[in-house]
C-alpha cells in the first residue's frame, strides 16, 4: 500500500488483499506519521491484491456519502470479476501451487513469493470505484495533489493505470514495473498477457514521465531514487518484455514450437545482469511458451499432438514398452544420481500416470520434483514443483473455497455474469433432455433476462422477454446477491417468499438437479487424492 499525504488526508494507492492487513498498515502509518482521515483510494488495477483490503481503510457509507472517492482504470469492474469467476475453482486450486500455500514456510518450502513474502489470509472485499479514469492520460486533483493517470490496458492486468505526480516528480508505476520479470502467463491460470503492449506502455511512461522522475514507486517492490536509476530500470523492463515477445517470435518464425521454445529462448546477457530483469516471479520458461500461445495457440503443428491420448491412457503403453516399473525406477534412480532431473521426470511421470498407486514411483518423482524446485529462480516455478512433491508424498489436503466467493466481491458480479457462471456448472449430458425458457426479472434494477436451457446448455440474454415462457421469476437484484454470495439458492429464496415464480416452477428443480458443485480439492497429480 502506498500512502500519499494530501492537503487534508491520505490518498491510498492499492489497499492490499485483505481488510485486516490494510487496516494494520493504515494504523501503523497514522501512529508513525500522524493521524489523518482517508480522502481517496486508488485501485491501480483489477487484481484482488490491489483492492481486496478496501474495507480495512474505509467503508461503503464513507464512499456513498462522498467523503472518500475511489479511482480506478477503465474496465476495472468487468475485469475484477471476470478474471476470477468463470474458471474460479480451477484457478484457486492452481493458485495454491503457484503461491506455495500447500507447503510449509521453511528453507525447504515457501520462502518468498517474488513480489511479496506470501498471501495474507483475511477477508477480501470490494467497493466499486466512484471515479473511472477513461482517457489514455487524464489529470485529476485529489485532495490538493495533482495526479496524471496513464491508462495501460492489456499489460500486467487487462485494466491498469500508472500515475504521475508532476509537482513532486514522483512516478507510480502500478504493477507494470516491479523489481523482477513478471508473469506474461501466470501459472494459476489466466489469459495470456501481451508482452509487446506491456513494453510499449512502459516506453510511453518513460517518455511522458520517466525523463523527469526523481522517485519511482510501484506495487509490491521498493522505491527507486534518482533519475538515472529510474531510467535504467524502466529501460531494462521495457527491453525485457519486448525481447521476450520479439525473440520468441523470431524463433517461432524459424519453426521453434510451443513445446520447444522454453529450451531455446535465452534472455540476452546484458539483461540477465540487470536485477530487475531477473526471473524471480515470471520465468522465461513459462513466459516464452505464453508468447507462442498468444500468437499461435497451444498446438505445435504436429498432428500427433493435435488430438493426443490423455496421459493416463498413453502412459500404460509406454510403461509396458519400457519393460515395466522396475526398469523405469532403476533408470530413474540412475538419472537422479547424476542430476538429470528433467530426464528422470520424463520417465517417472509416465509411470505415475500408469500406476497411480505405485508409492515407490511417486516418492521418487517427489524427490525429482523437489530437486527441480530448488533449482529454479522463479518463486512460482519453485512452488509448483515443491507443492507437487508435497502432494505426491502426503496426498491432497482439503482446500479453501475460491476468494471470488467473498461477499462484497461477489456482489459486484452482474446478473448476466452470474447466470454465465451458473451455466458453467451445468452437467450437459444430464441436462440434454431438459428444455425450458425462463423470463428472469429484477424489478429494483429494471432488468429483464431470457434464460434458456436447450442442447444441454444454459444461455442468457439481457434486455429481452420471451413471449411464452415456461416460467417467470421475479426477484430483486439485492435478493439475487444473497444467492451469488452462496448464502441461499434460487429455490430456497423462492420457497421463503423472496421473489415470485409463475408458470412451471418445477423446472427450477430440474435445473438444480443438473448443477455440479465444484470441489476445490480436485486431484492434479495422479494418485494424490486418496493415496
Ligand atoms: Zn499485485
Amino acid at each position: 500500500m502506498t500512502l500519499v499525504r494530501g492537503d487534508t488526508g491520505w490518498i491510498l494507492f492499492d489497499v492490499l488483499l485483505s481488510a485486516e492487513t490494510a487496516e494494520a498498515a493504515l494504523k501503523l502509518a497514522n501512529e508513525q506519521l500522524g493521524e489523518l482521515p482517508v480522502k481517496a483510494v486508488v485501485y491501480s488495477h483489477s487484481h484482488i491484491d490491489h483492492f481486496g483490503g478496501v474495507l480495512g481503510v474505509t467503508s461503503i457509507d464513507a464512499v456513498n456519502s462522498g467523503e472518500v472517492d475511489i479511482y480506478a482504470p477503465v474496465g476495472f469492474m468487468e475485469e475484477a470479476i471476470s478474471e476470477n469467476v468463470y474458471a474460479g475453482n480451477s484457478m484457486s486450486r492452481r493458485a495454491g501451487f503457484q503461491y506455495g500455500r500447500l507447503i510449509p514456510s521453511s528453507p525447504f518450502g515457501q520462502v518468498d513469493s517474488a513480489i511479496g513474502k506470501g498471501l495474507s489470509v483475511g477477508a477480501a472485499g470490494l467497493i466499486p470505484p466512484t471515479v473511472v479514469v477513461t482517457e489514455p492520460f487524464e489529470e485529476h486533483t485529489i485532495d490538493g495533489i495533482r495526479v496524471n493517470f496513464q491508462n495501460t490496458p492489456g499489460t500486467e492486468a487487462p485494466a491498469e493505470m500508472n500515475a504521475w505526480f508532476p509537482d513532486q516528480k514522483v512516478f507510480w508505476a502500478a504493477e507494470n514495473i516491479t523489481a523482477t520479470i513478471h508473469n506474461v502467463y501466470t501459472l494459476r491460470g489466466a489469459l495470456v498477457r501481451d508482452a509487446l503492449a506491456w513494453s510499449k506502455q512502459i516506453n510511453a511512461a518513460l517518455y511522458e514521465f520517466g525523463l523527469d522522475a526523481e522517485v519511482m514507486v510501484s506495487s509490491h517492490n521498493w522505491p527507486r531514487w534518482g533519475n538515472e536509476r529510474i531510467q535504467e530500470v524502466m529501460r531494462t523492463q521495457r527491453d525485457a518484455y519486448a525481447n521476450l515477445n520479439n525473440q520468441v517470435l523470431n524463433l517461432a518464425n524459424q519453426g521453434v514450437t510451443i513445446n520447444e521454445i522454453h529450451n531455446e529462448y535465452k534472455v540476452p546477457p546484458s539483461l540477465q545482469k540487470q536485477w530487475s530483469a531477473r526471473q524471480y516471479h515470471g520465468s522465461e520458461f513459462h513466459n516464452s511458451r505464453a508468447v507462442i500461445n498468444r500468437y499461435l495457440g497451444y498446438w505445435d503443428g504436429n498432428p500427433a499432438t493435435l488430438v493426443p491420448l490423455s496421459p493416463a491412457d498413453s502412459a500404460p503403453l509406454y510403461v509396458e514398452m519400457m519393460g515395466g516399473s522396475a526398469k523405469i525406477i532403476a533408470k530413474s534412480n540412475e538419472l537422479f544420481s547424476e542430476g538429470s532431473y528433467r530426464h528422470a521426470m520424463e520417465l517417472l511421470n509416465k509411470l505415475v500416470y500408469a500406476e497411480p498407486t505405485n508409492t515407490e514411483a511417486k516418492d521418487l518423482l517427489a524427490d525429482v520434483f523437489e530437486q527441480l524446485g530448488y533449482q529454479y529462480e522463479s518463486a512460482s516455478v519453485r512452488h509448483v514443483f515443491l507443492s507437487s512433491s508435497e502432494e505426491l508424498r502426503n496426498g491432497v489436503k482439503p482446500f479453501e473455497s475460491p476468494r471470488g466467493g467473498s461477499p462484497t466481491v461477489a456482489r459486484a458480479m452482474t446478473t448476466g455474469q452470474w447466470w454465465d457462471a451458473v451455466a458453467t456448472r451445468v452437467d450437459s449430458q444430464a441436462a440434454d433432455e431438459i428444455n425450458f425458457v425462463l423470463n428472469f426479472i429484477t424489478p429494483d434494477t429494471g432488468q429483464t433476462f431470457v434464460v434458456e436451457m436447450s442442447g444441454g446448455t444454459l444461455s442468457n440474454i439481457e434486455g429481452y422477454s420471451a413471449p411464452n415462457p415456461d416460467a417467470t421469476i421475479t426477484m430483486n437484484r439485492s435478493d439475487v446477491e444473497t444467492i451469488i454470495m452462496g448464502q441461499a439458492t434460487l429455490g430456497s429464496q423462492l420457497q421463503n417468499g423472496v421473489g415470485t415464480v409463475t408458470g412451471n416452477a418445477a423446472l427450477l428443480m430440474q435445473l438444480n438437479s443438473v448443477l455440479v458443485s465444484f470441489d476445490p480439492s480436485f486431484e492434479v497429480i495422479p494418485g494424490t487424492l486418496n493415496p
